[in-house]
């Protein structure tokens, strides 16, 4: 006799902010979800340290802590949550089908894909060593810790631009570090960046090594044609080179956008109906815990309606 199927109304496939609000809602709006979060459920606050802008928590919370209060909130409401990850999605089949890591095959009538997007990383060894003691992926995360110090941004985007002008309410000094000529960052950001007295905008350098001891203590950074090492004195660098969403998983199965987020309508449906996306995966603007956990809350809404058959 072949196993059967695991069947559930509501499948996530996400354990960040976003995925664990969709089945919070999904599972106190009735329907029976799963959630499947990978070896290690949590997403990317598990990366940062404190977090002090998520509304609720009077004092800091530990990313990892607000993480593991998601997933113990959800397994009381009934949640069932899976330490193994998504390999393969059917969604050309009803109902959906979904095979995870350990190779079983689970059915779900509405999926709500909440895989984030991952800050990308230099790659060194040194960059490595000094993240979460100085080097850093998120300003909005961490700039309130380098209050009066020196910092340094990597990048020439937009979200490197508005990194950069964030920090100036903190640090003393910040040098924005480009490995062009020119920034991509938008006009108005540029004009905004070239205003401000705090900002030294480094062009045509690219990060070479990071130094300290416990903490970062500099940066040494390359000039692209010259060959030059020039060394910042910074306490902080913030690496803003852009994230890569987590999209394998329906690439070819949903409409994606040119970088790869899944484009979705203002009520979080994808080009499939009942595959709702939610956070960073489909956010290419925002990125932060609070609008994910918002998203997550349409989603799971969107896809309550779906399964009893009154979606608008
Ligand atoms: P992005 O536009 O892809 O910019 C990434 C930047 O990092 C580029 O300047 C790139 O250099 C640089 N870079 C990439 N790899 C690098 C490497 N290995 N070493 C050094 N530099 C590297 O990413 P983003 O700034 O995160 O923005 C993503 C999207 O969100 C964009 O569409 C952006 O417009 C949007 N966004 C909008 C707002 C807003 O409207 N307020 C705010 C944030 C983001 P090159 O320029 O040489 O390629």
């Amino acid at each position: 006799m072949t196993e059967q199927n695991e069947k559930f109304d509501i499948a996530v496939i996400g354990s960040g902010p976003a995925g664990f609000t969709a089945a919070i809602y999904a599972v106190r709006g009735g329907a029976s979800t799963a959630l499947f979060g990978g070896m290690a459920p949590g997403g990317q606050l598990l990366l940062t340290t404190e977090i002090e802008n998520y509304p609720g928590f009077v004092d800091p919370v530990v990313g990892a802590d607000l993480m593991q209060r998601m997933m113990k909130q959800s397994s009381r409401l009934g949640v069932k949550v899976f330490q193994e990850s998504v390999t393969a999605a059917d969604l050309a089949q009803r109902p959906f089908k979904l095979t995870s890591s350990n190779g079983k095959i689970y059915e779900a009538r509405a999926v709500i894909l909440a895989t984030g997007a991952q800050a990308r990383w230099l790659g060194m060894p040194s960059e490595q060593k000094y993240s979460g003691k100085g080097v850093s992926g998120c300003a909005t995360c961490d700039g309130f810790f380098f209050r009066g110090k020196e910092v340094a941004v990597i990048g020439g985007g937009d979200t490197a631009a508005e990194d950069a002008l964030f920090l100036t309410k903190f640090a003393t000094k910040v040098f924005l570090v480009h490995r062009r000529d020119n920034l991509r960052a938008s006009f108005r950001l540029q004009e905004k960046l070239k205003a401000n007295p705090k900002v030294e905008l480094v062009y045509d350098h690219v990060p070479q090594e990071f130094l300290g001891e416990a903490k970062l203590t500099g940066v040494d950074i390359k000039h692209v044609k010259t060959g030059e090492v020039r060394r910042l004195n910074v306490t902080g660098a913030f690496i803003a080179i852009g994230h890569t969403p987590a999209t394998q998983l329906v690439k070819g199965k949903l409409n994606l956008d040119a970088e790869g987020y899944i484009i979705t309508d203002e009520h979080t449906a994808t080009s499939v109906p009942g595959v709702y996306a939610a956070g960073d995966v489909a956010d290419t603007r925002y990125k932060q815990a609070v609008v994910a956990a918002g998203t997550g809350c349409k989603a799971a809404l969107e896809a309550l309606a779906f399964i009893e058959g009154c979606s608008k």
